[in-house]
């Protein structure tokens, strides 16, 4: 029997957790859209040994910890991450449903896919195309639509370069591609300073914030010191072996 969750509904449901799906994440829940991350099984990142071509690390970084980063950042926006693997995927009226292996069921108006090369939930639907390339994608256009309103997949699932840093880009780019459908028009995700634009007599663009001095100092010291404390130790977590190294 279908069992429904308790918060069986959002407004956005993001099929894998990893680097592609995090990046969404943080974008579609900062804009206030009520987001969910359902994602199962392991994350290729970690089995990654140290991570050196991710902009903004000079010496580079754990890429596990880059993971707990991106998630703290996500959940922080108020995204919430469930552990659960999607076995079904199909369009309703407004929005689609969406079946897990432990027999829930849950419904979201927006899909975002970034499930790497796992496409047996989408199989099968009338303007879903999953490309066969030694490895299986979803068809995209240049801003991750998939042909249903409303689904687009991100990162290495849309046949993106194996790289981190451009699965995290991509995922960005779909969810703005998604909040520009949702709220209709243009949008842009920045934090400026007061006056950029009221001081040219510009209404702040959806999505803009403008923050006066005080508040940005304000970030800037908490921005310190949480970062600090991410890397005052070194991370427990080994890499993950392949699956077919003993
Ligand atoms: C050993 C190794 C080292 C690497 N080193 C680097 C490096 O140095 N630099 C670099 O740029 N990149 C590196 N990469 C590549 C990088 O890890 C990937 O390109 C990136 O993680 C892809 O992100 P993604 O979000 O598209 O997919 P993933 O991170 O694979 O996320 C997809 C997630 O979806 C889950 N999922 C699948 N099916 C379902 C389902 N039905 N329901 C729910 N969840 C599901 C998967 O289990 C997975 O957790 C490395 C990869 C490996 C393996």
């Amino acid at each position: 029997m279908t069992r429904v969750s308790e918060d069986y509904h959002s407004e956005v449901a993001i099929i894998g957790g990893g680097v592609a799906g995090r990046s969404a994440g943080i974008f579609t829940a900062r804009h206030g859209l009520e987001t969910v991350v359902l994602s199962a099984g392991s994350l290729l990142l970690r089995r990654n040994a140290h991570l050196e071509n991710y902009p903004g690390f000079p010496a580079g970084v754990n890429s596990r910890l880059l993971l707990d980063l991106m998630r703290d950042q996500a959940e922080r926006f108020g995204c919430k991450f469930h552990d659960a693997e999607v076995t079904r995927l199909e369009p309703i009226e407004n929005g689609f449903s969406i079946e897990t292996a432990s027999g829930d069921s849950r419904s979201a108006e927006y899909v975002i896919a970034a499930t790497k090369n796992a496409t047996g939930y989408v199989d099968g639907i009338d303007g879903v195309t999953i490309v066969e390339r030694g490895e299986e994608f979803v068809e995209t256009d240049d801003r991750g639509r998939t042909g249903v309103d409303g689904l687009y997949a991100a990162g290495r699932l849309a046949a993106k370069p194996h790289q981190t840093i451009i699965a995290a880009g991509h995922g960005a780019e779909v969810a703005v591609t998604l909040l520009e459908e949702h709220g209709g028009g243009f949008f842009h995700d920045w934090v400026a300073p007061e006056g950029y634009f009221t001081g040219r007599g510009i209404d702040v663009p959806p999505g803009v914030e403008e923050i006066d001095e005080e508040e940005r100092r304000r970030r800037e010291r908490e921005s310190m010191k949480t970062m600090r404390e991410y890397f005052a130790e070194t991370h427990p977590d080994e890499p993950e072996r392949h699956p077919n190294v003993r």
